[in-house]
C-alpha cells in the first residue's frame, strides 16, 4: 500500500509529440517541491502561491552552477482541498514532446517527489472523498472511451447521476433495513403483520429500481467493452471488401484472385455508436500450409466467440459445397446472412439459403456499390443490441464489476422476500438484506476491500 502522505509526481499527458505536456504534483510537497525548482517571471511578489492562478517562469535546476534553464513554462497551482486529489496540486505545463517534460518530472523526484503509481491521483481524489468508485472508474472509461456514446455514458457516471439513482435503492433497502430490527428489537403483539407487509413494500420497490438498471445493462457493458463481429464466407465473396466499407476506409486487400487474405484482419470500428471489433477471416476450407492453417484455427477461435458473425454468400453464384460446408460449421452461432454483390444479376435466391439456414435473417448488399450498407449497419446493432437501442441520455450500467454486484443484491433481496413470504424468522430476512447493501455499497465503493482497490486502481495509466 503506498504511501498516502507521500508527494507524488507524474507524466499527466500522452508521451510524444505535442504543444503541451504537463508534470502534475500533489501531496504536502507539492508547493515546496515547486518554489524550488521555479523561477517565476514577477518573482518574489508571486509567493507564496494562491490558489487557482496560473504563474508564467523557468524551471531550473538550483544545483547546477550556471542554474541552465530547463523550459519555460506555466505553473497551475490548487490547494487543497480544492483540487482534484484533495491535496495540494501543482501542474507544471512545459512544452511537449519527451525531453522537457522528462527533465521537468525528474528534478521533481530529485526535489522529494515520488514517481505516482497507475492511477494513484484518482485513488487519492477517491480515497480522500472527492468521488465515489464509479466516479473514479468514470474518469478511467472517459480516458478509454472508444466512441461519442461511451463517452456520453461515461460522463453521466462521472456526474454522479447512476449513485445517485443507487442511493436511492440504498435508501429503500435501508427502510427495510430499519423497520426490520425494529419488529426484532421491539416485538408487540399484533404490529408484526404490519410491519412485514412495510419491508415487503420497500422490497419491492428497491427490487424494481434494480430490474430497471439491469434491464438495460447489456447494451451499457457493449457500449463500454465493444462486440465482436466476424466476417467469414468462402474465398472471392467479398468479405473484404464489406470490411473496408464498415471500417470507411481500405485497410484489407481486395482482390478477385481468391485466398488473398491468408490471414485474419482484426480492426476496431464504430457502428452506431458502437465499438466493433472487426475481424476478416481468411475463409479457407482446406489449408494448403502451415500459415494457411494456422490462419485456419484462428479464424475458428474468433467465430467461436464472436457476438455476432456476418456469413457472407455472392448473390451472383449458387451456392456451393464450401459455403454449405461454412455455414454448418457456424451451428449455434448468432448469423446474420449476408448477400454481397447485389448490383450483379441475383443467383442465388432467398430459399436456397433458407434450406440450410431456415430462419436467418438475410441482407443483400452491394460492398462494391456501398448499396444497403446503412441497412447492414442497422441489422448488426438491432442484433448485437437484442433489438433494444441504447439511450444514452439515460443512466446506463457499463461496468461489468457493477452489473454483476447489483446482481448479487437483487438476489439476495428476491430471497428475503421469500422468507418474507414463508413467513421464515426475522433475522434470516435481515442478515440477507445485509448483504445486499454490502453488494451496492461495494460498487460506490462506500464497502470494499483494499486488494480489489488496489486492482481497479491498476489498469489506469501513470498520471491519472
Ligand atoms: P474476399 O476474398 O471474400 O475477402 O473477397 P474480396 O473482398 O477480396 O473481393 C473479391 C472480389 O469481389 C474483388 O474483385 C472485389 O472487387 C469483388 N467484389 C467485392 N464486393 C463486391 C460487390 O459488392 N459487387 C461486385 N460486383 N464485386 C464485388
Amino acid at each position: 500500500m503506498p504511501d498516502m502522505n507521500d508527494t507524488i509526481a507524474a507524466i499527466a499527458t500522452a508521451i510524444g509529440p505535442g504543444g503541451i505536456g504537463i508534470v502534475r504534483l500533489s501531496g504536502p510537497q507539492a508547493l515546496k517541491i515547486a518554489e524550488q525548482i521555479f523561477l517565476p517571471t514577477q518573482g518574489k511578489k508571486s509567493l507564496p502561491f494562491k490558489s487557482h492562478k496560473v504563474y508564467h517562469g523557468h524551471i531550473f535546476n538550483p544545483q547546477q552552477r550556471n542554474r541552465d534553464v530547463i523550459d519555460e513554462v506555466l505553473l497551475t497551482v490548487m490547494r487543497a482541498p480544492k483540487s482534484y486529489t484533495c491535496e495540494n496540486v501543482v501542474e507544471i505545463s512545459s512544452h511537449g514532446g519527451l525531453m522537457a517534460v522528462k527533465a521537468v518530472l525528474e528534478l521533481t523526484l530529485q526535489y522529494g517527489a515520488r514517481l505516482a503509481q497507475p492511477g494513484e491521483f484518482t485513488k487519492r481524489a477517491f480515497l480522500n472523498g472527492r468521488i465515489d468508485l464509479i466516479q473514479a472508474e468514470a474518469v478511467l472509461d472517459i480516458i478509454q472511451a472508444k466512441t461519442k456514446s461511451s463517452l456520453r455514458v461515461s460522463t453521466h457516471q462521472l456526474k454522479g447521476e447512476l449513485t445517485v439513482e443507487l442511493e436511492k435503492i440504498r435508501e429503500d433497502l435501508l427502510g427495510a433495513y430499519v423497520r426490520l430490527e425494529a419488529l426484532v428489537n421491539f416485538p408487540e403483539d399484533g404490529i408484526e403483520d404490519r410491519g412485514r407487509k412495510e419491508i415487503a413494500l420497500h422490497l419491492n420497490q428497491a427490487k424494481s429500481k434494480i430490474g430497471s438498471l439491469l434491464n438495460v445493462s447489456e447494451q451499457g457493458r457493449l457500449l463500454r467493452e465493444g462486440v465482436k463481429v466476424v466476417l467469414c464466407g468462402r474465398p472471392n465473396v467479398g468479405k473484404s471488401s464489406l470490411l473496408n466499407v464498415l471500417l470507411k476506409q481500405p485497410r484489407a486487400i481486395v482482390s478477385d484472385v481468391a485466398g488473398t487474405t491468408r490471414d485474419t484482419i482484426e480492426e476496431s470500428a464504430q457502428i452506431r455508436g458502437i465499438p466493433v471489433q472487426l475481424i476478416d477471416t481468411a475463409g479457407i476450407l482446406s489449408p494448403r500450409d502451415v500459415i494457411e492453417a494456422e490462419a485456419v484455427k484462428r479464424s475458428h477461435l474468433h467465430m467461436q466467440s464472436a457476438d455476432l458473425v456476418l456469413l457472407t454468400f455472392s448473390a451472383s453464384e449458387k451456392l456451393t459445397d464450401e459455403d454449405i460446408q461454412i455455414a454448418k460449421s457456424l451451428d449455434g452461432q448468432n448469423i446474420l446472412v449476408v448477400v454481397n454483390k447485389s448490383d450483379l444479376p441475383a443467383i442465388l435466391n432467398d430459399d436456397d439459403i433458407l434450406r440450410i439456414l431456415p430462419e436467418r435473417q438475410i441482407l443483400r448488399v452491394s460492398a462494391f456499390k456501398k448499396q444497403a450498407i446503412d441497412e447492414l449497419e442497422e441489422a448488426i446493432e438491432a442484433n448485437v443490441l437484442h433489438g433494444q437501442s441504447v439511450d444514452t441520455t439515460n443512466i446506463l450500467l457499463t461496468n461489468t464489476r457493477h452489473i454483476e454486484a447489483l446482481k448479487d443484491a437483487q438476489n439476495f433481496i428476491s430471497e428475503s422476500q421469500q422468507f418474507l413470504q414463508n413467513n421464515l424468522s426475522l433475522e434470516f430476512i435481515s442478515e440477507n438484506l445485509k448483504h445486499s447493501l454490502s453488494a451496492l455499497d461495494r460498487i460506490t465503493g462506500r464497502d470494499i476491500d483494499a486488494d480489489l482497490l488496489d486492482s481497479i486502481f491498476s489498469t489506469f495509466c501513470i498520471g491519472k
